[in-house]
């Protein structure tokens, strides 16, 4: 059997750095950092999401403004508080739970957000320096993932690594990092042809479809190390990654597990991206 990256004892041990760090903030600019969080509307997977990045916060030693906006809010009154938040010198990073109401234009929301406080990286001064592989905010997710590669000594460097997933916030950020880190990358989505022919190739597997087991261990190259972020919640709340875990934990080398793996990482990368702002080390 594969060895398991456990996400949550990782994140847990980046947590006691994380705490020290914040107390060193605090200490010498008079202040904590603070995040400012908005949620739009009552989806339940964002709320529980808002929720558990809230209280990281807090447990961290940082402040977290939280706005809750209803669901009819419109783009002018989203990007007004924005662009307030822009301002605010107590402000270091600002977070807009997406997905946002269809109504509202994520494009303008994300790009109302001045860059340097743009702690997810989703704004495209950020995202186009990331690909041009300058220094910038990293998207948590991808940053946690490749976090998570250099801890078990996985160096990208030549080998075949195949993205499922094609998005703004997963699948292209980690799909630029693991080229910058030398890998050959293919990126795979809803329209890729044979799909199971590309992933029996792959050295490195990252899977963010959101579409539960549709890996099958079978797939899986003998050896392979798999980043699994999907997360799909059932009818009984129980949470499935893409991977069908049971079958490809056998095949693969390093495989991490949903919920335990990419999640908990996402979340400790959310608090070092916001300590990172805060203390200006940014583009
Ligand atoms: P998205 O819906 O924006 O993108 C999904 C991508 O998967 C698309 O590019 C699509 O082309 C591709 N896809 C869908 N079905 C496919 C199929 N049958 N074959 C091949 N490709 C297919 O989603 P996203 O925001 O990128 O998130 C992806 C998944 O990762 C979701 O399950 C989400 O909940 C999860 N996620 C987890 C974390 C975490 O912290 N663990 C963070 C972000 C997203």
């Amino acid at each position: 059997m594969g060895k398991i990256i456990d996400g949550k004892v990782m994140s847990e041990r980046l947590r006691d750095k994380i705490n020290k760090e914040v107390s060193a903030f605090t200490k010498d600019y008079g202040r904590p950092p603070g995040l400012a969080v908005i949620l739009v509307g009552e989806d339940p997977a964002s709320s529980v999401y808002v929720r558990n990045k809230e209280r990281a916060c807090k447990n961290a030693g940082i402040i977290s403004f939280d706005h809750r906006l209803p669901t009819e809010t419109s783009l002018t009154e989203l990007t007004s508080l924005v662009k307030e938040l822009n301002l605010r010198q107590d402000v270091d990073g600002i977070l807009v739970q997406l997905p946002l109401p269809h109504h509202i234009k994520t494009d303008q929301v994300l790009m109302s957000i001045e860059p340097t406080k743009d702690v997810d990286g989703f704004h495209p001064y950020n995202l186009g320096r990331l690909l041009m592989g300058l220094p910038t905010v990293i998207p948590c997710t991808p940053r946690g993932i490749m976090y998570m590669l250099e801890a078990y000594g996985v160096d990208p460097d030549g080998k075949d690594t195949v993205v499922i997933g094609r998005s703004n916030i997963v699948g292209k950020p980690i799909a630029t990092l693991l080229t910058l880190a030398h890998a050959t990358v293919t990126v795979c989505h809803s329209h890729t042809k044979n799909l199971e022919e590309k992933v029996r190739n792959a050295d490195i597997l990252v899977s963010a479809a959101g579409r539960p087991h549709m890996v099958k261990g079978s797939w899986i190259k003998p050896g392979a190390v798999v980043i699994d972020v999907g997360i799909t919640r059932d009818k009984d709340g129980r949470l499935s990654g893409d991977v069908d875990f049971e079958t490809a934990k056998d095949r693969a080398s390093l495989i991490t597990p949903v919920p335990g793996g990419v999640g908990p990482m996402t979340i400790v990368m959310l608090l070092m991206n916001t300590i990172m702002l805060a203390k200006g080390h940014v583009a």
